[in-house]
């Protein structure tokens, strides 16, 4: 087992600074020229082959070892959120509007570190490493337009990796679930159409607001009466549009919202109950419903045999961290894309340090974290590829 200490030690702060200056430019979605460009030169300067525009704006840097073996994937996502900056810090956002709140920056960073280290393992390195930083995960979008451009082809991976900071543990936790960590959403629009009419004269008109109502109310039978009492799901609706005026029953009304689940058929189960509950309410209601379903994101599920390997190598080289297995969020990641197309595992660091005030959470105005799990993280992720690449 390599000894990554030296190396974390060594170039921590020279790590932190770069997740500031990531940290103080900001960019969103798709548009990422200066983090693009930041993270493609790095790649180029350790000698990795680099490809750029993978998926509009994702970067690829591939670390070939100078023997045979299996491909890891490592993932980092590289966008940031449109949300103004509360932190009263040097490093704070210097874009009106933008802020890097859930720890992307770190990401970027934490992965840069890991292709540093392992660069220079290269002779003993009986493999590659495919490093992907991927635009776009805050739009749920990003793994999606770099597999159409081709990013799982030339070498295809055997295997994915990615870890993400958790600032709802302390600095010193990993949370690594087997199956599926997190969940597979969808949304949906239902479209209540009725007629309009005089509010003094409801008996001439077909209320849309009042079917859309009862909607709204049947909704919630699909998660305790369609489900298995051992499934789990949620269906919320989070907008009802309908109207404007005090005295005019409007034509339409306009309900939109959310559904989670863990499993592919549950998903499917709670868009076929969304689906009857609003025709059928509607038409007994004199209106009709037009239901339009989109499944934005697949479950992320991880592999117990990748997770047991990943435990072990986290044991020895940091036996001081709590490792936690009993975990699950509705929360959803398009990192569950890599790990449908090769087993592996994702991983949250913790990263909070409530003395020191960074411990609010993912997509706060004011959400930090402790810069220490920088290293950290970086020899956990090395160390785990290192295990399958490097004798
Ligand atoms: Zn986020
Ligand atoms: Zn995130």
């Amino acid at each position: 087992m390599i000894d990554f200490e030296p190396q974390t030690a060594a170039r921590k702060d020279a790590w932190i600074a770069r997740r500031r200056d990531l940290h103080r430019h900001p960019e969103l979605g798709f548009e990422l020229p200066r983090t693009a460009g930041i993270v493609a030169t790095e790649l180029a300067r350790l000698g990795l082959e680099v490809q750029t525009r993978i998926g509009q704006s994702g970067v690829v840097g591939l670390l070939a070892g100078e023997l045979d073996g299996p491909t890891i994937l490592v993932r980092a996502d590289m966008d940031a959120l449109p949300i103004q900056e509360e932190n009263e810090v040097d490093y704070a956002s210097q874009t009106p509007g933008k802020m890097h709140a859930c720890g992307h920056d770190g990401h970027t960073t934490i992965a840069l570190a890991v292709a540093e280290m392992l660069s220079a393992y290269r002779s003993r390195m009986a493999g590659r490493v495919k490093f992907v930083f991927q635009p776009a995960e805050e739009l749920g979008r990003g793994a999606a337009a770099m597999i159409a451009d081709g990013v799982l082809r030339d070498p295809v991976p055997d295997l994915a990796l990615g870890l993400h900071l958790w600032n709802d543990s302390p600095v010193g936790t990993v949370v690594l679930a087997d199956g599926a960590m997190m969940a597979a959403a969808g949304d949906f629009s239902i479209r209540v159409t009725g007629q309009g009419g005089h509010g003094a004269l409801p008996h001439q008109a077909r209320d849309p607001i009042v079917a859309a109502s009862n909607i709204v109310v049947a909704l919630q039978t699909i998660t305790s009466r369609n489900l298995g009492p051992f499934d789990v799901g949620v269906v919320s609706v989070t907008e009802f549009k309908a109207g404007d005026s005090f005295n005019v029953i409007p034509a339409t009304a306009n309900l939109r919202g959310t559904i989670r689940a863990f499993q592919n058929e549950v998903i499917d189960l709670l868009g076929q109950g969304l689906r009857k509950i609003a025709e059928g309410v509607a038409g007994a209601l004199g209106c009709s419903a037009e239901v339009q379903i989109d499944q934005l994101m697949i479950p992320l599920v991880n592999s117990p045999e990748v997770n047991a390997r990943l435990r072990s190598v986290f044991a020895q080289v940091q036996p001081g961290v709590k490792l936690i297995s009993d975990f699950r969020t509705m929360a959803a990641e398009d990192m569950s894309y890599f790990l449908d197309a090769a087993p592996g595992a994702f991983f949250f660091v913790g990263s909070a340090n409530p003395e020191r005030g960074l411990d609010n959470p993912h997509h706060h105005p004011r959400f930090d974290f402790d810069e220490s799990v920088i290293p950290l993280a970086a020899e956990l992720l090395a160390s785990a590829v290192a295990s399958y690449v490097i004798q």
